[in-house]
């Protein structure tokens, strides 16, 4: 989300230096799902058009069940009134840093230091100093401010010593992608499709040339027969039998928190994206959430940088965005993953019928659409004073 930060200050004249510790941007598989509101946001820097052209446009979001087929779809354009972009788009996220870093390439005062890693921050009271390593060399690096959009491992958190409150997860979560076309055998299967089950609940997503299956797995199994090529078709199979095995194209296994820092500002350095807060994956709101994020940070220091507001307003971006971190994005994503993965058979139908219901009435079904694409989010933020 640092990119995304660079560009709404560099665009705006700010000299920016982004320090990433990698070699090149990441080319991983990891988000996959824009939000309407975040296209809206990024629809002013020329990103949602381009994105647009590299990804699917997701009309429609089901709730399945994985015995059951569809329980509940719910319709993006219930969402028109609200945003300008009503629809899921499903485009892998490291299609928008490589945007926006050809964005960045073209501004004279936006420096890209990769393979430089930060090691330490300290500040006075005007400015940050980081002392970052390059090629076995340290060096210092000193700003107006600093924005530690250095993910879940931050060192810029660690460096300031704030606590990561939460928890991790038992289990762990694998993700297979496979070029299966899953749209020929499941009946009415849309692009984004959560589908619960008492043992083993997945979610389903497309993305341009591929499926993704997101499983929970045991915390039991060890890394390496999760991995396996065994254990890998066994799931597969077990989703939907066939008689070939299944070409797989990657396979990821992390561990899942539900974690907000403590402090997401500390004088001059702020907090953001994964940094700041980290959650379970069901939602998509971990990607969506750091751009939102990135956007209210920037916008309030360009106020404090040109306007001459008062560095107070960086108390607010922690305020807003720390607030929507706990009670709205770990919240609901907390309960989506209690929902999916759901064993009691009158708690499993209530929640279903419930959905049902929801789905079938367009003024539940649009309360229901802007939750969960984190309009309301966005709305609740901006009330915070
Ligand atoms: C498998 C997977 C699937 C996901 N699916 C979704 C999804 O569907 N929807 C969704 O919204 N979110 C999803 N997420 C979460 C999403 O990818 C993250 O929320 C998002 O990448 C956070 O962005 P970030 O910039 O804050 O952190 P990161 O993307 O982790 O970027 C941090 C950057 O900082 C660099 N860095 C780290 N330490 C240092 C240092 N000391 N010095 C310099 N640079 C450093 C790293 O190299 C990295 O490039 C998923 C995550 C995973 C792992």
């Amino acid at each position: 989300m640092g990119l995304v930060a660079a560009l709404v200050l560099g665009k705006a004249g700010v000299q920016v230096t982004v320090v990433e510790a990698a070699a090149q941007l990441s080319m991983d598989l990891r988000a996959s799902t824009f939000h309407p509101p975040t296209l809206d946001m990024l629809a002013a820097y020329g990103l949602t058009d381009q994105l647009v052209s590299q990804g699917l446009v997701a009309r429609y979001t089901q709730q399945r069940d994985r015995q059951e087929g569809v329980i509940a779809e719910f319709d993006m354009q219930l969402l028109k009134g609200d945003v300008d972009h009503p629809f899921r788009l499903q485009c892998e996220q490291w299609k928008l840093t490589e945007l926006i870093r050809q964005q960045l390439e073209a501004l004279p005062h936006v420096t890209m230091l990769f393979s430089t890693k930060v090691e330490s921050v300290t500040q006075t009271a005007d400015k940050v100093n980081a002392v970052v390593a390059c090629q076995g060399e340290s060096r210092p690096i000193q700003a107006d401010y600093m924005i530690g959009a250095d993910g879940a491992w931050s060192a810029t958190r660690r460096a300031l010593d704030i606590e990561f409150e939460g928890i991790t997860y038992p289990e762990r979560f694998l993700v297979i992608s496979t070029d299966f076309e899953y749209a020929d055998h499941l009946p009415r299967l849309s692009y984004v499709n959560y589908c619960s089950d008492p043992e083993e609940w997945c979610v389903l997503l497309r993305v341009p040339t591929l499926w993704r299956v997101l499983f929970p797995t045991p915390a039991e199994e060890s890394d390496e027969h999760v991995m396996s090529d065994e254990a890998v078709q066994a799931r597969l199979q077990r989703l939907l039998p066939q008689a070939q095995p299944y070409k797989t194209l990657h396979r990821t296994l992390y561990k899942v928190h539900q974690r907000v820092a403590k402090e997401f500002r500390q004088g001059r350095v702020i907090l953001a994206g994964d940094a700041a807060h980290i959650n379970n994956p069901l939602g998509g709101m971990g990607m969506n959430g750091g751009v939102h994020d990135a956007m209210n940070l920037s916008l309030k220091l360009l106020q404090v940088i040109y306007q001459g507001a008062s560095t107070d307003l960086l108390d607010l971006y922690e305020r807003q965005r720390r607030t929507i971190a706990i009670e709205y994005i770990n919240a609901s994503t907390a309960r989506n993953k209690r929902e999916i993965e759901e064993r009691d058979p009158v708690r499993r139908k209530q929640t279903q019928d419930e959905l049902r219901t929801i789905a079938a009435d367009p003024v539940q079904a649009r309360a229901y659409l802007r939750k969960s694409s984190m309009i309301d989010a966005l709305e609740r933020a901006e009330s915070i004073a």
